[in-house]
């Protein structure tokens, strides 16, 4: 990087949606003239984009802050912005905690952050000519000017515009691309904040995700995972009239160059047939379902406003493996929400006993202000939420243990991703049920698609050997 070229760093904590907002931000900074910083200490803007969905990433975000705070008081001019989900719900807590912060950009306003960079570097200007009345100066000498920029009014609903030409022309040729297909939630689960933080449900229109993932292929893509709170509740309200998510599916198969298709996460509710039909015809959609079933009792699912009982999320388990036979299936679990009983939890146990997730997501439940869940009585003791989750962990891990040795000796198409962080001599890539494999193969097979025998079975995946590459 050339030394005078201005520098920005992105902290990103939560989901891929976040992440995926991460690079929209990048795109951004790159527009506006600046490089990625290899270290934040050499930037001039640093962003952290947050995440609200548990407590614990929101006090990493504090400490974080903290972090900076000193590293500010070395560098005065350094701008420091907080965006995504905890600056749409918490401005108030993070201009108290961190009055150095520079700016709040709500998640429905990214757009503005350019806008919210040039207003303080305008205003810091004018304080350095003396234009500003109320400037401070910092120990240094250097004029320090904390005027907040706040966007963090609510995500309005509406049309999703996303600059398409833009996003591909810039976005570094990748062999995996997420592609977020809508924003927000309608379902108001009773102990989420993503309605609050991301807004109501909103879908991109369907020619600009296609347009999009055509400029991917052509760049080399060859697998894409699209994005969503609920994924797979796609397509209402479009401009152009109603598209669901399996007919997307549809179009998107067409795409020469794309071998794979993801999507995360679906809402169980919104799990159509028409959907398990179109998935189980594609064969470029991924023999892979993370479908999040929180718990398995229906009193629980009915006060955390779920929308279905366990027996209807078990009828689209029977008809995924009907259609699918060699579908891997995962899930989401969330222990100790407010009331749940011993045999409650029990219920939850047994079920996954039965079941037999391939691999879980596993939490407790953690309070989120604002939420209806928040001011729920009898909130399960925190000791009680942890006993519980450690036993569900074990009962998962073995289960899953026990899945990936089964599929020891069988063959098993890998998109061949790159070097293993852990190994040098081994490479990694992922089956299409998404999960992992490291074997020993060259550079110029990366972006290819090889058969892999899998020999060794672990928690988190397994070790192979190439049997036969494929044709990229
Ligand atoms: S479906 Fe429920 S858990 Fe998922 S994002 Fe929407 S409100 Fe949150």
């Amino acid at each position: 990087m050339n030394r005078e070229t201005p520098s920005y760093y992105i902290y990103t904590w939560g989901c891929q949606m976040n992440e995926e907002d991460s690079e929209q931000i990048a795109l951004y900074m790159t527009q506006m003239g600046y490089a990625p910083a290899s270290d934040v200490s050499e930037a001039q803007i640093v962003l952290l984009n947050t995440c609200s969905v548990r407590q614990k990433p929101e006090e990493k975000v504090y400490s974080k802050l903290g972090e900076l705070k000193e590293l500010k008081s070395e560098n005065p001019d350094m701008i420091i912005g907080v965006c995504g989900c905890m600056a749409q719900v918490q401005t108030a807590q993070i201009k108290r905690r961190a009055p150095f912060v520079d700016m709040v950009i709500g998640t429905g306003n990214l757009a503005s952050i350019p806008a919210a960079i040039r207003s303080i570097q305008t205003l810091r200007a004018n304080d350095e000519n003396g234009e500003n009345g109320n400037s401070t100066q910092s120990k240094s000498g250097k004029h320090r000017y904390n005027t907040l920029i706040e966007t963090s009014l609510p995500p309005r609903k509406g049309a999703i515009v996303t600059d398409v030409p833009l996003r591909n022309l810039m976005r570094p040729p990748k062999l995996k691309a997420h592609v977020p297909i809508m924003y927000g939630c309608d379902k108001f689960c009773t102990f989420c904040i993503v309605p609050h933080t991301r807004g109501r449900e909103r879908s991109r229109p369907t020619e600009d995700i296609l347009r999009e993932i055509r400029g991917l292929a052509q760049a080399g893509t060859r697998e894409i995972t699209l994005l969503g709170q609920t994924v797979n509740s796609y397509g209402k309200n479009l401009a152009e009239g109603r598209v669901s998510f399996a007919r997307l599916l549809e179009m998107i198969s067409e795409i020469s160059g794309i071998r794979r298709i993801r999507f995360t996460s679906p809402y169980p509710r919104d799990f159509t047939d028409e959907l398990i039909e179109s998935m189980a015809r594609l064969p470029k959609v991924c023999r892979h379902v993370h479908l999040p079933i929180q718990v398995a009792d229906d009193e629980l699912l009915q006060r955390m406003h779920r929308g279905y009982t366990v027996e209807q999320y078990q009828d689209i388990l029977d008809k995924l493996h009907t259609a699918m036979p060699d579908i891997a299936i995962t899930t989401d679990i969330m222990l100790g929400f407010p009331g749940e009983t011993d045999e409650q939890y029990q219920n939850t146990m047994n079920f996954v006993e039965r079941t037999r997730f391939d691999a879980a997501f596993m939490f407790a439940y953690s309070i989120r202000p604002g939420t209806k869940a928040a001011e729920m009585p009898n909130q399960v003791p925190h000791q009680v939420k942890i006993e519980r989750l450690n036993r569900l962990v074990e009962l998962q891990n073995s289960i899953t243990l026990e899945i990936n040795r089964s599929h020891v000796g069988e063959i098993a198409e890998v998109l061949v991703e790159g070097k293993s962080e852990r190994n040098s001599e081994r490479y990694t890539g992922f089956t299409s049920t998404f999960k992992t494999v490291h074997f020993p193969a060259s550079e110029n097979q990366i972006g290819k698609f090889a058969s892999v025998k899998l020999n060794e079975a672990h928690l988190t995946g397994f070790i192979g050997e190439i049997a036969l590459e494929t044709p990229s």
